[in-house]
């Protein structure tokens, strides 16, 4: 072995001593390695966090602004609620032959959830009643004072008692729990706007003689009605809500009588139309006569009306004119 020649045992020292470098080598890159990775993962950590900051901070905010908006919000109804303007206003109700069976059912469930709100929010609250409260009546003409005269069991007591109904229910609730109640009977109304197909006499008659046909007149003819116009009922239902102290029931109508044969005298000659009358059998329970006594809403609402038949009808025959 020359002296150049390594001996096997230094050989042996340099490779330990490469290999000891190597792993060190391969040691420090891993602990790199390993700082960077958790360099990163902490950056990655913070970029969460403020990433939940935030959500955290605009739903705070929104949570903020949506708490403020419903107290507002509350605030109004409750204002609204306790204004003594806030009025709620019970119109609900339909003529028995479109109703039906459900007639009853819907005016008396319909009356004791609306009492079930003026109640809650302490409103003044208006029940549409009318003259079908009277029934046929045997009192001529009809003062509130009279209890009426109501088949209970017939085609039209659906449309009869359901009225009555929820009038007991807003007595019973002025009564029990103070609400604030209102009660008008409104007797016939008409005026511009009525569907032409909703079966009351003004509007069939009208629209019979516009188009030509025949102008059906129910029974003898002999029966009467009194006839008010829309202008002068909505006069009267807001003297009503704004009168203290007086909770009716009051009536509302007109009380000029007419006879059905002299309404389509009437429509015949203002419509200018050649339609002829003709009879058809009088609807069961139909009242045969209706009139109302208006000195209660004279004395308490000083309210009368003014628009007289011709006047009314000129302007609902313009109106069905301008429909058909
Ligand atoms: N009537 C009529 N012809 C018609 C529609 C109704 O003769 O085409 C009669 C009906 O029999 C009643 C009167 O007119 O005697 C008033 O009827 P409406 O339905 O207008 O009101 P209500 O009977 O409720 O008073």
């Amino acid at each position: 072995m020359s002296s150049n020649e390594k001996s096997v045992k230094e050989v042996a020292e340099d490779l330990k001593s490469a290999a000891a470098d190597a792993g060190k080598d391969l040691k420090d890159h891993a602990q790199d390695a390993l700082d960077s990775a958790r360099h990163g993962a902490r950056e990655a950590a913070d970029a969460v966090q403020d990433a939940v900051d935030d959500v955290k901070d605009s739903a705070h905010a929104a949570a903020g602004s949506a708490k403020r908006a419903l107290k507002k919000a509350k605030h109004r109804l409750e204002d609204e609620a306790t204004d003594p303007n806030a009025f709620i206003d019970d119109l609900a109700a339909r003529a028995p032959e479109l109703a039906g069976l459900s007639a009853p059912l819907k005016q008396v469930e319909g009356a004791l959830n609306m009492l079930g709100l003026a109640k809650r929010c302490k409103a003044r609250i208006l029940q549409a009643s009318t003259s079908e409260v009277y029934g046929d009546p045997m009192v001529h003409p009809q003062p509130e004072t009279y209890w009426g005269n109501v088949n209970p069991v017939g085609v039209r007591s659906c449309y009869d008692e359901g009225k009555r109904c929820a009038e007991t229910l807003f007595m019973d609730y002025r009564r029990m729990n103070g609400v604030d109640i209102r009660i008008i009977r409104i007797f016939n109304t008409y005026g511009p706007r009525m569907n032409p197909n909703d079966g009351r006499v003004v509007s069939n008659f009208i629209v019979q003689a516009l188009k030509g046909e025949d102008i059906t007149i129910y029974g003898t003819g002999r029966q009467t009605r009194s006839f008010q116009y829309v202008d002068d009922l909505v006069e009267g239902m807001v003297r009503m809500m704004n009168t203290e102290g007086f909770s009716g029931p009051v009536n509302l109508g007109n009380p000029v009588e007419f006879t059905m044969l002299e309404l389509a005298e009437k429509v015949i000659e203002m419509t200018g139309s050649s339609s002829k009358t003709v009879f058809r059998p009088l609807p069961l329970d139909d009242p045969a006569q209706r009139k109302p006594d208006i000195r209660l809403a004279g004395e308490k609402l000083g309210w009368k009306p003014n628009i007289p038949l011709e006047k009314g009808l000129e302007k609902t025959i313009a109106y069905f004119r301008s429909i058909l």
